[in-house]
C-alpha cells in the first residue's frame, strides 16, 4: 500500500480539522448579544458547537494516532492481533488500529 499517499491524506485532513476547531472555538468564545432572545438562540447554537467541537477533538486524536502508527512503521499491524490490516480497509477507514477479524 501506499503510506505515503495514505500519509498526505492524513496530514491534510488534520490540518482541515483543526481549522474547523479553531473557528468553532472561535464562535463559542464570541460575545454575546445584549438581548435576552438572541442571547437564547445563541446558547442553542453553542451546544450545537460544543457537540461538534468533541466530535473535530475525536477525530484529531485518531488522526494523531494513525500518523503516529505510520511514522512508528506499524499502520497496517493490527493492534489486537498483530497480523495486517488489508489496504482495502484502511483505506475505507484511515485511522483503524484493527484488522477486520478483530474488529467484529
Ligand atoms: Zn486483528
Amino acid at each position: 500500500m501506499d503510506i505515503k499517499a495514505a500519509e498526505k491524506k492524513l496530514r491534510d485532513k488534520l490540518a482541515e480539522e483543526v481549522n474547523r476547531l479553531e473557528s468553532i472555538e472561535q464562535r463559542l468564545r464570541g460575545t454575546h448579544s445584549a438581548s435576552f432572545g438572541e442571547q437564547a438562540i445563541e446558547r442553542e447554537g453553542d451546544e450545537v458547537d460544543e457537540r461538534m467541537e468533541e466530535t473535530v477533538i475525536r477525530e484529531i486524536e485518531m488522526i494523531k494516532v494513525a500518523l503516529d502508527r505510520i511514522e512508528a512503521g506499524n499502520y497496517q499491524t493490527c493492534t489486537s492481533c498483530g497480523g495486517d490490516i488489508s489496504e482495502a480497509r484502511l483505506v475505507a477507514l484511515p485511522y483503524t488500529t484493527v484488522c477486520i477479524a478483530c474488529a467484529v
